[in-house]
């Protein structure tokens, strides 16, 4: 069986959710009749105490229907240099919401409040885009799976207040960190404007993603969400998937982390590894030390059945997830830890 290390989107719906999904009463949701829909938006919204919730296809479609409902054209976004909507949606910040964008280099994903004020532009200058929307992500994909510290979110949240700019959360993984910090929804519902959680990632559904936000916001995003041909019919199946998610699969996110570290401590032994991002979640982001390339050890353990990906030149990626077993990781662990000398593509 294959050990895919890939991406946590890569789950297959368990029976209780496929039970779930079965059993679902839908409707056609563009009209608002899908009760399914309607129940997992609600469940959400009020878990985080936020007013309102929107199901989309997919994670990309909730960023960017966030940044286009908080933006006009010509406005600028203040987001990390590897933020996922900067790096992997496509340049969708300028095609959709006809935006530029302020790039701050964080800490591994994580952006400050001082930051934040050094990189907005002066109000009229004409000269300047106008500064309008703050984006931060949590746990942040390219810093290894790593978290904010409220306190941090916090700042952030006064700077945005001073200067009018809105703030959104691309919290595809916001329980990941949840589940690791203790902090809990409603911390996260009353600092943002707009809030986007993927159940297609850690929590395990097949497909989709929530927006969350007040009721005017909401009621935009919905519109913005038909003009990008996101308005889905008797849906309510997936919805159904994502609300079986919410309810069981939440709290197991704690054995992905405990994996993500047992498996990053088996790598730090080996003298290909350079070094290793510290391990927060489920992300595990490792780099080789010259001359190995990632390819090497993915070639070393593809007849294993094992994969993942390559992020960089020197950089990989491990990511847990649900249909990785404990059996599976000890088979992982074993096999590294095997490793005498990895041979090298290239000297
Ligand atoms: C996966 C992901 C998304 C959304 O991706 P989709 O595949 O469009 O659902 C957004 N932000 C981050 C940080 C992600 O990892």
């Amino acid at each position: 069986m294959l050990i895919d290390y890939r991406s946590d989107t890569v789950t297959r719906p368990t029976p209780g959710m496929l039970d779930a999904m079965h059993l679902a009463p839908l409707g056609d949701d563009v009209f608002g009749e899908d009760p399914s829909i309607n129940a997992l938006e609600r469940q959400a919204s009020d878990m985080f105490g936020m007013q309102a919730g929107l199901f989309c296809p997919s994670g990309t479609m909730t960023n960017q229907i966030a940044i286009k409902c908080h933006t006009q054209p010509g406005d600028e976004v203040i987001c990390d240099y590897d933020s996922h909507i900067y790096q992997y949606e496509g340049g969708g910040i300028a095609f959709n919401a006809g935006c530029s964008v302020r790039l701050l280099s964080g800490d591994r994903g994580r952006i400050t409040a001082a930051q934040v004020m050094e990189g907005i532009n002066t109000v009229g200058d004409v000269h300047k885009a106008v500064s309008r929307l703050v984006s931060l992500e949590n746990t942040a994909n390219r810093g290894g799976g790593s978290c904010y510290a409220l306190s941090e979110i916090e700042g952030i949240r006064t700077v945005c207040d001073r200067h009018g700019l809105a703030l959104h959360l691309d919290g595809a993984r916001l329980f990941n960190a949840l589940i690791a910090t203790g902090d809990q929804p409603r911390d996260y519902g009353r600092l943002f404007d707009s809030i986007s959680i993927c159940l297609s990632k850690g929590l395990g559904a097949p497909v989709g993603s929530l927006l969350l936000g007040n009721v005017d916001f909401i009621k935009k995003a919905r519109r913005i969400r038909k003009v990008f041909g996101g308005g889905m019919r008797q849906a309510g199946m997936l919805a159904a998937a994502g609300q079986y998610a919410l309810e069981h699969q939440v709290n197991r996110l704690a054995e992905d982390h405990r994996h993500a570290t047992a498996i990053a401590e088996a790598l730090a032994q080996k003298p290909f590894i350079e070094s290793i991002l510290p391990v927060e979640t489920n992300i595990i982001i490792a780099e080789m030390r010259q001359p190995w390339k990632p390819q090497d050890l993915m070639d070393y353990l593809r007849p294993f059945n094992i994969e993942f990906f390559a992020i960089s030149p020197r950089r990989f990626r491990l990511v847990l997830h649900l249909d990785i077993t404990p059996a599976m990781v000890e088979r992982t662990i074993s096999l590294i830890n095997d490793i005498n000398i990895l041979p090298c593509s290239q000297a």
